[in-house]
């Protein structure tokens, strides 16, 4: 792979870059985002053909968003960890911090995504954009492009007990992705698991964040995630749709970066640790 292609992407992750602090400054007075994380998959990686049978059997592959792909860029927008804590604080209802972030960083998320396409024509490719969210199935609370998988495939992260993806700079925050015709380096996918839980060793507080009888250490009822979901758009009816919850992921060892222990297994180091 050449030193192009990386140099393409370095360009690329600056210019997500610049867009997040840009809206940090300007649209708010104290940024509620960290700096995003940028990833890229192959489009004929075989994972993506098995998106079908783990995430919705009618998912897209990238060839249908865009003829001619070659890439998938995966972008994590990482909250603040004063927002997590927000939202863990409120007892019953998402913080009205946290709805609010979720407005605004689906604004942000198709910023970004504005920015990096305009970034990919400059040079001579195309770009297709996947909206950041309510692309799914709502009875059968699938999505027909999965950010979460999409993420995990272009190797933002692994997935949490919570279903989240963890990232290195956490869970709490937000995806997106964007398929494009421009060869670039794949990033490598972690190869050890994030998750403490799911790495054998002791956690379990994202099972224990969850008071609405939808995240248990055997299963999770995505149905009684959703009403929980609901229920918050409707208790901020001033605001627009707002079906998110996130107590799982807040103030959890993997909020805002790969748990300590973690940590210690993977190989590369330099990563932001959790250490609260
Ligand atoms: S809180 Fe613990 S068990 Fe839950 S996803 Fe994070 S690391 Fe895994
Ligand atoms: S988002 Fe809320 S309802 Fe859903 S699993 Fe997490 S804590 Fe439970």
């Amino acid at each position: 792979m050449g030193s192009g292609r990386r140099e393409m992407l370095e360009w690329l992750k600056d210019e997500a870059s610049g867009v997040v602090s840009k809206w940090g400054r300007e649209r708010i007075q104290t940024s509620i985002w960290r700096n995003p994380l940028v990833a890229v998959a192959s489009a004929d990686d075989p994972l993506f053909s098995r998106l079908r049978t783990v995430a919705a059997p009618d998912h897209a592959m990238p060839p249908d968003l865009l003829p001619g792909a070659q890439s998938v860029l995966a972008f994590f927008i990482p909250f603040t960890r004063r927002l997590g804590q927000e939202n863990d604080r409120e007892p019953t209802f998402a913080a009205r911090s946290w709805a609010e972030a979720y407005v605004l960083t689906n604004q942000l998320i198709q910023a970004v995504n504005e920015q990096l396409s305009a970034a990919i024509q400059e040079r001579g490719f195309e770009a297709a954009i996947t909206p950041a969210t309510h692309n799914f199935d709502e009875e059968r609370l699938v999505s027909g492009w999965s950010h979460k998988h999409v993420g995990f495939i272009a190797g933002l992260g692994t997935f949490g007990s919570h279903h989240w993806l963890i990232t290195e700079a956490g869970c709490c925050g937000r995806l997106g992705s964007l398929v494009t015709t421009m060869p670039l380096p794949p990033t490598p996918r972690p190869d050890v698991e994030y998750c403490l839980l799911k790495a054998g060793k002791s956690c379990g507080g994202c099972i224990k964040k969850c008071r609405y009888d939808a995240l248990f250490p055997d299963h999770f009822d995505r149905q009684a995630c959703y009403r929980q979901c609901l229920a918050n758009d409707a208790h901020y009816m001033d605001l627009p749709l707002v079906d998110v919850c996130g107590k799982c992921g807040c103030e959890v060892p993997c909020s805002y970066g790969i748990p300590r222990i973690a940590q210690s297994l993977v190989k590369e180091q330099g990563t932001e640790v959790y250490t609260g």
